[in-house]
């Protein structure tokens, strides 16, 4: 009979709301929210930190690294160019052939595979060689509409979507690795340098003419077709913002004499970690992580994270209450099962019965979610991670803007694009949203008419081989 009473009242728990599932829930939320106040203060400390990082390095938590980029793609530029793409979970190589003013992108080739774990976890040759090594095969393959012009050789622009101290266009020091890579012997080294010495091991005589962020390829890449791009933002496995900057209020180049001008600021925003509203499970994932108390800004909003940070509050749900029925799901205990791809596709359900949650539940995790409240319940743990996770971002890019404005005081209105690329924003109707409602709420009606966010799928290896272009070694 015991049993009996607690079956019962295990099962009607999560319906009645008197399970344990509800008050997590409610926690959560509270806990999660992110009102415009707080908002605000988001983008006002995002918007000093930046100030801090260009007055001098390890000022703030943005790294607000120089790209050495003086000069944007203007479309003039002509001949072969190659790109590799080396960023979370594809690599990828292109090429390109540049036309010139009226012709501009006369054609574009590439190939993408997913990289090996082995190869994430593995050594720095290993890494390298893979790159190379699939590069080589590529080259091989040239023909067709792509022909190099006399007197050039093969150039790369390198981008490398990974935090690195550039020390000039074409060169630059990994200073950690990010997202899940943890390949060894690579931080503090030219990744330039590792990149030669493997395509010299391959035999490969190319070079690399344009070492760049995936933000600054992703700004280069836009800027091409539309001069009002300004910021470029990456929303998918990890997260970072660039933006043009005034090269005469950058406190830290002064010592160059580059007078004026602009350039480009790796901004590293990843790192940021001020005013966040964590919770317990944001905490046990950055403890447990490959670099921990490192990327916050990151593990809060980008998509490598917000499967598993859902996972975790599933975890704790599944342990007090009986939203998964009576015994533990244990295949729920793997890091990582759950993917953001996952969440999203819970949330495109917009049937009844949510049947698309229990059959996505079952398969991912093994569990029987029989009642429609417990599904119900997955569907706003998720929304609950992702709402936080748009609005934040939205947040990050209003105080890019913001700081943007202290250029002007405010006071020159004009267009201003942000290019957005990742799979997260891309395929992620939900969060995009909240994304672009808290940017809305930020700016504001005035500011909001001047702001366009644009996707700018793939721009990033086009936006490095153009950059190569302009940095060429070889250009007529
Ligand atoms: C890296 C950035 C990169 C971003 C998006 C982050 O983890 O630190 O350099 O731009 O991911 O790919
Ligand atoms: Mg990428």
């Amino acid at each position: 009979r015991r049993r009996g009473y607690a079956v019962v009242r295990r099962c009607s728990a999560v319906e009645a709301g008197c399970g344990a599932a509800p008050p997590i829930l409610k926690e959560l939320r509270l806990q999660c929210a992110t009102p415009l106040p707080l908002l605000r203060r988001v983008a006002d400390a995002m918007a000093a930190d930046m100030r801090a990082g260009l007055a001098a390095d390890g000022a703030g938590e943005l790294k607000m690294i120089p790209s050495y980029v003086y000069s944007l793609p203007t479309g003039n530029e002509t001949g072969l160019f190659y790109a590799l793409d080396l960023g979370g979970t594809n690599f990828r190589v292109l090429r390109v052939q540049l036309g010139g003013k009226d012709k501009r992108v006369v054609g574009t080739e590439f190939e993408q595979v997913s990289i090996p774990k082995e190869i994430m976890h593995g050594t720095t040759e290993e890494l390298f060689d893979f790159i190379a090594d699939r590069l080589s095969a590529f080259v091989a393959k040239e023909g067709g509409d792509f022909h190099l012009a006399e007197g050039r050789n093969r150039e790369i622009g390198f981008t490398f979507s990974f935090p690195v101290k550039q020390t000039s266009i074409d060169s630059g020091i990994l200073i950690k690795w990010t997202k899940g890579f943890a390949v060894s012997g690579t931080a503090g080294k030219d990744v330039v340098a590792c990149l030669n010495a493997a395509m010299e091991r391959q035999g490969l005589d190319m070079r690399v003419s344009a070492l760049v962020n995936d933000t600054v390829g992703t700004l280069a890449g836009a800027h091409y077709w539309d001069d009002d791009v300004m910021v470029a933002v990456i929303l998918g496995t990890g997260t970072n913002a660039c933006y043009i900057e005034r090269t005469e209020v950058i406190p830290k180049l002064q010592h160059l004499g580059l007078g004026a001008g602009n350039t480009i600021i790796n901004t590293e925003w990843g790192a940021f970690s001020d005013n966040l509203p964590l919770t317990e499970f944001d905490r046990a994932m950055d403890i447990e992580s490959i670099n921990p108390g490192e990327q916050i800004f990151e593990k809060t909003i980008s998509g490598m994270y917000l499967g598993e940070i859902v996972r975790r509050v599933l975890v704790k749900m599944a342990q007090v209450s009986d939203l998964f029925g009576h015994s533990f799901p244990n295949k729920l205990a793997e890091p990582f099962v759950l993917r953001t791809p996952h969440l999203c596709a819970m949330q495109q359900d917009n049937s009844e019965d949510l049947g698309q949650v229990k059959s996505i539940m079952h398969d991912i995790v093994d569990v029987n979610l029989s009642s429609l409240a417990a599904r119900r319940v997955i569907i706003e743990v998720s929304d609950c991670i992702i709402k936080r996770g748009g609005r934040l971002a939205g947040a990050g890019i209003a105080g890019i803007l913001q700081k943007m404005e202290d250029n002007t005081k405010g006071l020159i209105r004009r267009r201003k694009v942000v290019a957005m690329d990742g799979g997260l924003y891309e395929n992620y109707p939900q969060y995009r949203v909240y994304m672009l409602e808290a940017m809305a709420e930020l700016l504001g009606p005035r500011d909001s008419e001047d702001v366009v966010v644009e996707h700018t799928k793939d721009g990033s290896g086009i936006g490095a081989a153009l950059l190569a272009a302009v940095n060429s070694k070889y250009a007529a």
